[in-house]
């Protein structure tokens, strides 16, 4: 008995940073079953899916580096790559500036890790002549690339010129710009990279990946304080087993996650998405701007992923009846998260376009009642 099953529609678009909009066809490749014994899907689809995260994340030494998929969301890798790569005598330097930097802390915290956390706030990028003096006592460092408290982009470069300076592991949460904005892990020294299937790479939620160097995860064994986010044990199994996950692994997700590996290919990859992203958030904020709408990040600081923009002024407005009225609209936004000021966010990746977000600015437009 087979039926034809048409994929739905969705009532709205998520302009969200994730899970996010995606495609009908990475939706539709979540409609058949896979063995996770199988060569079809071990070979088939989990081998290439850690080969082709490699190439993305370094072109210039993809012999360095292996890939590692691990089940949960985003923050389950992120566990796993800081409980696994520190050692019992590590010392973990946290540069934060919002939401996920402090996560960062908390997880090293609920390791017990010896940890300084350098806050610069969230309105505020590292500073890095105290990066400098702190980076001497500390074996370890982690950061977020784009910051999605607020939108902003951490100079990534400049922090790796100084950890790598000092010979120490530079370790860094690109979840929300792996695969949205360019960058090559080997070219600036980074150690350790960690991401999710339903940001930038466009699939849905269910694992995420760690792109690290294999030198230095060979060195892991026995570091992990936790058996299913031990990396090692998870790289272990998928390299003797060609593909094989230690436990179930999320196959509709990891099958969906491979399409949209296969579309960001034919959009022409990194760059291209990267471009694409930058033009819908120059639509957004240029729109919002000609609606009297600010940002909360200075220009020079704020990345193409999400945006984070002050509400309005007038006792009238309300976030839930400005984020009702958008969502009968179409358009689905996020409450802002930075302290003590009165904001939203939008996002501007997915399976989003320059189109829609001309769309968004025009719902806006009729939104603005107050
Ligand atoms: C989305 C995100 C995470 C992971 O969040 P999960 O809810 O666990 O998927 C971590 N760091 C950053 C910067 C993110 O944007």
């Amino acid at each position: 008995m087979s039926q034809e099953i048409a994929v739905p529609e969705n009532p709205y678009l998520l302009l969200t940073p994730g899970p996010l909009s995606t495609s009908p066809t990475v939706r539709a490749a979540m409609l058949r079953d896979w063995c996770t014994w199988d060569d079809d899907y071990n070979l088939g689809v989990v081998s290439p899916i850690r080969e082709q995260l490699v190439e993305l994340a370094t072109s210039t030494a993809p012999s360095e580096y292996t890939a590692i998929l691990m089940q949960g969301s985003g923050t389950f890798s992120v566990e796993a790559m800081i409980g696994t790569a520190v050692p019992p005598r590590g010392r973990l330097l946290v540069l934060a500036n919002g939401a996920y930097g402090n996560r960062l802390a908390k997880i090293a915290s609920y390791l017990g890790l010896d940890m300084t956390l350098h806050d610069s706030g969230e309105l505020a990028r590292p500073d890095l002549a105290r990066l400098e003096a702190e980076i001497q006592d500390h074996s370890h460092v982690v950061v977020v690339h784009g910051e999605t408290t607020t939108g902003m982009m951490n100079p990534i470069a400049e922090i790796a010129s100084i950890v790598k300076g000092a010979g120490k592991c530079l370790m860094v949460d690109a979840m929300s710009t792996f695969g949205g904005v360019p960058l090559d892990v080997a070219e600036l020294g980074i150690d350790y990279i960690v991401s999710s299937a339903n940001k930038c790479i466009q699939g849905v939620p269910g694992f995420g990946f760690v792109i690290c160097r294999r030198d230095l995860l060979e060195q892991c064994e026995g570091n992990a304080r936790s058996l299913s986010l031990d990396l090692f044990g998870q790289w272990r199994g998928m390299e003797g087993g060609e593909g094989k996950w230690r436990f179930t692994s999320p196959t509709h997700t990891v099958r969906a996650f491979a399409q949209a590996m296969q579309e960001l290919t034919e959009e022409g990859g990194v760059g291209a998405r990267y471009a694409r992203y930058c033009e819908n958030h120059q639509i957004l904020v240029e729109g919002m701007a000609g609606l009297g709408f600010e940002c909360v990040l200075p220009r020079e600081w704020q990345g193409p992923i999400i945006t984070g923009f002050l509400s309005p002024e007038s006792p009238r407005y309300s976030f839930k009846a400005f984020y009702d009225a958008l969502k009968a609209h179409g358009f689905v936004i996020y409450p802002g998260k930075v302290t003590g000021i009165e904001s939203f966010r939008i996002g501007t990746i997915g399976h989003v376009f320059p189109d829609d977000f001309r769309r968004l600015i025009s719902a806006v437009e009729e939104c603005v009642a107050w």
